[in-house]
């Protein structure tokens, strides 16, 4: 286990993901391009983020969120540390159709967004 990942695991609720498979899976995106990340995290709410965040910079690591992936040039690619907001962070926290604004955590995708909005057409 790297230090970084010894680090977050003490500091963080959400997964710590360093084993090669996993880093493997997370070296791609919707694009061509391939770069194996440091490792990869899945906060549980804000608060991991933050650690997340301190921890990496502790270690002279770039950090990476990650949504879902889609991006189609390389964007989520890096010798970094992904933050997967998919994984645990895809709540709509709120939805108000008179002012027509939406307040959802990060993770939130469009299609999952639409559908709650089009139920107020
Ligand atoms: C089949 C297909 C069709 C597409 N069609 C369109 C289209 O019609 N119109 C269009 O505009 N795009 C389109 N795209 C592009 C893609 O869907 C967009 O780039 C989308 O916005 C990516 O969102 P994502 O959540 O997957 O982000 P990711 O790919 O996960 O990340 C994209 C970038 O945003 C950053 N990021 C992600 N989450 C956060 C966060 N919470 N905080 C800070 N930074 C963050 C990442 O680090 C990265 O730099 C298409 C892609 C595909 C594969």
């Amino acid at each position: 286990m790297s230090d970084l990942a010894a680090a977050l695991r003490r500091e963080i609720e959400g997964e710590v993901l360093d084993d090669d498979y996993s880093r493997h899976l997370f070296s791609r995106d919707a694009s061509m391009y391939a770069i194996t990340p440091r490792g990869v995290v899945a906060p549980r709410h804000a608060g991991d983020v933050v650690a997340a965040v301190r921890v990496a910079a502790e270690h002279g690591a770039a950090v990476l969120p990650r949504g879902a992936g889609t991006s189609l040039a390389g964007q989520t690619v890096g010798d970094a540390l992904v933050l997967d907001l998919s994984r645990h962070m895809s709540a709509i926290l709120d939805l108000d159709p008179e002012a027509r604004t939406a307040r959802v955590q990060p993770g939130v995708v469009q299609d999952q967004l639409n559908r709650a909005a089009g139920a107020h057409g």
